[in-house]
């Protein structure tokens, strides 16, 4: 195929003053088409339903961006049928068919990249660089899993045998139930999705609640790529009444799943009952939460490491499983780095995410900003809030970026995933008591460590244990291709998304031996 090598989709410069208005004229242009009524889509038929869902700009509670209609389990069903029937034919399309439908789905978002953004910053409360970064890595996605399904297509080495012709090849599942999240509604359900079906499978794709419309758009786009009817079922819908039942699905071969601990360890459970008419085990690929750290030893740049843990914490009101919520001090440096990040966090404006230059949106919905609003107020009793503490002035659901310091490592805001603007400060008494309590809770997802010691480095290399480690630099934003992303533990299954073997979850090898 005549492609060129993966290279990263490049992020917009928006001081560039042709680049600005190119966002303001897309978000007028989304602005113009907000309230719009989006229908299930199950073998290319488009189905309104009497229920709907209402997805609202979490910046400003009164502006509706679509009416979505909400699958019942006899819905689910078809979808279900109609995405069995096409694996009988989509699993036998080539691979390098699969891939060039990826390609032309990524060169037309290229093309309206900024439309894309737009319904990020909409729907999902994304400032304009979290939108697109958004929008860019789901680009990387396409191309990449593209690029990979034509690899995985090749002949596989073997060791040879005289006389026979002994051939490795890999091949799709079945139909998969995908289940992205809301935090990166483009990017991560459009790299789930695009993975199974480049794969060769087909997928009934339930999007997550706050996030149905970019979903949706990201449906639209796939047919216009060329995508075959039945290859992509779109189905929103509430878990209880159809993520239950398509989990539970006989005929359902995999669930790829990412959001948080709570549904996945259900997923998983579920999963592996084997019900009536099933003959396989369902695989599950889940990437769950994390309460990522990043440690700062003595001896380094001390604003530097303060600037990387507020762009970690803070970055999309820290709402990435990546965030960092947890900043672990040498004793020696304590002092010094927290007042830095404090200073910093405090210089962060947080306000309606279509404005120019935002520091933090709002976080998505009235559930969250409930949560991390009650889980400031248990942190005002297990640490001194120094920065922020609450709700912040507007008609969304906006917080201030708090920081909580001299938390103890056992506390609740140092164990629990809050998902949220809210970072912890934890003091240390010196390099390995701070590796010791970043290893400290069930997660392991991302992790970082600010040092100038070799030999510290080397240590946390080997001991931190998480599925994405970063030193000397900021602990989110990890790239398609450079940085194969997911985690350990009750972090999830580490799928390793944008990754060389992430397509490997979704096929099955089979060897063929021909004795000559
Ligand atoms: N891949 C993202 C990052 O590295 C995080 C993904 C997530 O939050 O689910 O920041």
């Amino acid at each position: 195929m005549g492609v060129n090598v993966f290279k990263n989709e490049p992020f917009t410069d928006f001081s560039n003053p042709e680049q600005k208005r190119a966002m303001e004229a897309a978000l007028d242009l989304v602005a113009s088409q907000l309230g719009g009524e989006y229908d299930l889509v199950i073998n290319g038929k488009r189905i309104s339903t009497e229920g709907k869902s209402v997805s609202i700009n979490p910046s400003n509670k009164d502006q509706v961006i679509g009416h979505i209609a909400k699958a019942d389990q006899a819905q689910a069903e078809e979808a279900m049928q109609s995405a069995l029937s096409a694996f009988a034919w989509w699993k036998a399309v080539p691979a390098k068919e699969r891939a060039r439908v990826l390609l032309r789905a990524s060169a037309i978002m290229r093309r309206r990249k900024h439309e894309f953004s737009a319904w990020l910053v909409y729907e999902a409360g994304k400032n304009w660089g979290e939108a697109d970064a958004d929008t860019a890595e789901a680009i990387d996605f396409l191309e990449f899993y593209a690029r990979e399904m034509v690899r995985l297509a090749e002949d596989q080495n073997l060791t040879r045998m005289e006389g026979e012709d002994n051939e490795l090849s890999y091949i799709p599942l079945g139909v998969g139930i995908v289940i992205p999240p809301w935090n990166f509604p483009l990017a991560i359900m459009a790299g789930m999705t695009a993975a199974a079906v480049v794969s060769g499978n087909t997928v009934v794709l339930k999007p997550a609640t706050p996030t149905p419309v970019i979903a949706a758009k990201f449906v639209e786009l796939l047919e216009e790529a060329g995508l075959p009817a039945g290859v992509v079922n779109f189905v929103p819908g509430s878990g209880a009444v159809i993520g239950d039942y398509l989990v539970d699905h006989p005929k359902t071969r995999f669930i790829s799943f990412t959001g948080s601990k709570e549904v996945g360890v259900r997923i998983y459970e579920r999963a592996a009952k084997v019900h009536p008419g099933q003959i396989w085990l369902k695989r599950v690929v889940a990437e769950m939460g994390g309460k990522d750290a990043l440690v700062v030893d003595k001896g380094v740049d001390v604003k530097e490491a303060a600037q990387a843990i507020v762009a970690s914490a803070f970055g999309f009101s820290g709402q990435k499983c990546s965030a960092c919520s947890r900043a672990i001090l040498h004793e020696d440096i304590y002092d010094e780095v927290l007042a830095h990040v404090v200073e910093l966090t405090k210089k962060l404006t947080v306000g309606p995410s279509h404005e120019y230059n935002i520091g933090l949106g709002p976080v998505v919905d009235e559930s969250a900003y409930n949560n991390i609003l009650n889980y400031i107020e248990i942190g005002k009793g297990e640490g001194r809030v120094l920065a922020g503490g609450g709700k912040a002035e507007g008609n969304g659901f906006f917080i201030e970026p708090t920081v909580i310091a001299d938390v103890d490592r056992n506390s609740r805001v140092a164990q629990e995933e809050i998902f949220g603007p809210v970072l912890a400060v934890i003091k240390a008494k010196d390099f390995d008591d701070a590796l010791d309590i970043a290893n400290s809770t069930e997660f392991g997802l991302t992790g970082g460590v600010f040092s100038n010691d070799r030999f510290n480095l080397a240590k946390a290399r080997e001991t931190f244990h998480v599925g994405n480690l970063y030193f000397n630099r900021k602990i989110t934003g990890a790239l398609v291709g450079v940085q194969p992303f997911g985690g350990f533990n009750m972090s999830g299954t580490d799928s390793k998304a944008g990754g060389y073997d992430y397509l490997l979850q979704f096929t099955q090898a089979k060897v063929v031996v021909e004795r000559y």
